[in-house]
């Protein structure tokens, strides 16, 4: 079974900064201590929607999410100068899995912000790369397709990712982290908690 402290070793070492924290309450903490005045903005994110982050970082920062009526052709988030997200894969390795459907969400954890945080309950790790991958396709797309009420067959069965023709497909990019990004400080927050998809 996937580690977290494990994972959290193998991240620092790839030059990520990362906190551990054992319950999301204590992470959503740490955020607003650390995120305070700044622009923000927000990829899609069960995540980050069930953590309040947005309610609360709004209090003390102007933050841009389309979940919350800024719409992505706005361009507020994607220039904003600190980023959020959570990820749909962790290997215990370190490598950050994200598929996309419009692009906004792995297009911003690759350039474009001073600052990248990267959410992650425990529910996304797995021991390896290719069980990352497969979780982020098998488990967190078809939940998104489900969320999203999209006419894909793993919507419709709820059991897993039939590599669809779909013209209502979310998955059509993947981006895989392997280190930070050159010029963007990246911060991954591991919480022993599952979170999300
Ligand atoms: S490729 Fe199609 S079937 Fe597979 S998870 Fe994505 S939307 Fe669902």
């Amino acid at each position: 079974m996937a580690d977290l402290k494990k994972a959290a070793e193998n991240l620092k070492s790839r030059g990520f900064n990362v906190q551990l924290f054992q319950t999301k309450e204590a992470a959503a903490d740490y955020l607003n201590k650390a995120i305070d005045g700044r622009t923000v903005g927000f990829g899609g994110s069960v995540t980050l929607r069930d953590m309040g982050l947005y309610e609360s970082l709004s209090t003390h920062n102007s933050v841009y999410w389309h979940w919350q009526g800024t719409p992505i052709s706005t361009g507020e988030a994607e220039k904003a100068q600190v980023y959020l997200s959570s990820v749909n894969g962790l290997s215990e390795d370190g490598d950050i899995i994200n598929i996309d459907g419009n692009g906004n969400r792995v297009a911003s954890m690759l350039y474009g912000h001073e600052k990248l945080y990267l959410v992650v309950g425990r529910n996304k790790l797995a021991a390896t790369y290719d069980e990352a991958l497969w979780r982020a396709r098998n488990i967190a797309a078809p939940k998104n397709a489900q969320r999203l009420q999209t006419k894909t067959p793993c919507a419709v069965k709820g059991d897993r990712c039939y590599d669809c023709k779909s013209p209502n497909r979310i998955c059509r990019g993947l981006a895989v982290l392997w280190r930070p990004m050159s010029g963007m400080e990246t911060e991954v927050i591991l919480i022993d908690e599952d979170l999300g998809y």
